[in-house]
């Protein structure tokens, strides 16, 4: 396992951290006995970094990784997440009192705000006893040693969250195919803050095997998944990524590949992005997703279904996209079943003069529900 500074904490983390989202479940409750194997696995293989939610595993998660954790507190980096959105400092210090109870720890290294936007934040300046100055303060106190945050928000938000100089490592989203927070991991790294990737293999959307993604590299890699997680490792400002794993076997195939010592060569980086550089504009030139002739009197999402058709041509992630259309076709509207497949195109014709590509919608469509359907 190879190791690396969480920015400035002094905390080394594993570059591959247990995310707890995934355990093991069996009628909607942790497989308490399966996840403590899966879990003792990841810090038997080296794997010293755990992050957890509140809410993850129908709010069990937390539970499970301070029993796993028992006995060896010193050496694994707990991460956990505060969800509270409102005004108040107090309520936010009960959800840290709580976490810490179902941890079952007296301090947590590393404790996020959870999914914070830049307006979030905003909104707490200033408030007497908000939550900012609570975690202020529970961090003087000893029983929070480092404030992180995992943010969904726009990058230059983002920049502007780190800014503030509060948090010492942020959670963020990025893999392969979503590249979109790459300055904002490096902007954080130049500040000594810590990179800590949410979704390395796209939330399971790249675990499923794609010849196309494995031939964009010569080296021998087993699995689309491989491939994906040893990009993200690859990446300089990456102080640890953070894969769901329910099984021993995602456990070892994962510490295999975070124990290499160059994930990825320069050259590796370079063909890949120059792959995906061709592959996005391959995919541009069918629909760019911009939602002008949405939207369908019928249901259909367009640019979903081309998205996903997208997916299946041109990296073929067959798997990942059929689910996706399946998916499509589930979609919910007020308690009603309103599929947004392709399935469900009448044919009208009224979105396509609105299409400034002019793609026949019609015939695409049809194709959409040949492959995928
Ligand atoms: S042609 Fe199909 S997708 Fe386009 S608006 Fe009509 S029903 Fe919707
Ligand atoms: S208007 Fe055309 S390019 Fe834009 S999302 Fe619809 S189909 Fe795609």
């Amino acid at each position: 396992m190879r190791y690396k500074n969480l920015g400035r904490t002094g905390l080394k983390v594993s570059v591959l951290g247990f995310g707890s989202m995934r355990l093991p479940m069996i009628d909607g409750q942790v497989d308490v006995g399966k996840a403590l194997e899966v879990l003792n696995k990841a810090f038997d293989s080296g794997i010293n970094f755990v992050d957890t939610a509140v809410g993850y595993c129908n709010q069990q998660s937390e539970t499970t990784v301070g029993k796993a954790v028992k006995g060896r507190r010193g050496e694994i980096v707990i991460s956990t997440k505060n969800p509270y959105k409102g005004p108040s400092g107090q309520e936010w210090r009960a959800i840290l009192d709580q976490s810490l109870n179902r941890l079952g720890v007296d301090y947590i290294d590393l404790y996020n705000f959870h999914g914070l936007t830049l307006e979030q934040y905003q909104n707490w300046v200033g408030l007497p006893r908000s939550p900012i100055e609570e975690a202020l303060k529970a961090k003087d106190e000893g029983v929070v040693r480092y404030l992180g945050l995992s943010c969904h928000d726009k990058p230059v938000n983002m920049i502007k969250l780190l800014d503030t100089g509060i948090f010492s490592s942020i959670i963020l989203q990025y893999n392969i195919l979503d590249r979109v927070n790459e300055g904002v991991m490096e902007y954080a790294n130049s500040k000594g803050i810590g990179v800590v990737v949410m979704g390395p293999v796209g939330g399971g959307r790249l675990a499923a095997p794609s010849d196309a993604m494995m031939r964009m590299i010569q080296s021998k890699v087993s699995s689309t998944a491989e491939l994906a997680l040893r990009f993200v490792l690859s990446n300089p400002s990456v102080s640890s990524a953070l894969s769901g794993m329910s099984t021993v076997k995602m456990v070892e195939e994962n510490a295999a590949t975070a124990s290499l010592a160059e994930p990825l060569s320069k050259e590796e980086r370079e063909k890949i992005s120059a792959a995906l550089e061709e592959k996005k504009r391959l995919a541009d030139l069918f629909c760019t997703g911009c939602g002008y002739c949405m939207p369908c009197p019928n249901g259909v999402d367009i640019p979903a279904n081309f998205e996903l058709m997208n997916y299946y041509r041109i990296y073929g992630l067959a798997e990942y996209a059929r689910e996706g259309y399946k998916r499509l076709g589930e979609r919910e509207k007020d308690g009603k079943k309103v599929p947004a497949w392709a399935g469900a195109c009448k044919e009208c014709g009224e979105c396509e003069p609105r299409c400034p590509r002019k793609i026949e919608i019609r015939a695409q469509l049809k194709s959409v529900r040949k492959e995928l359907g």
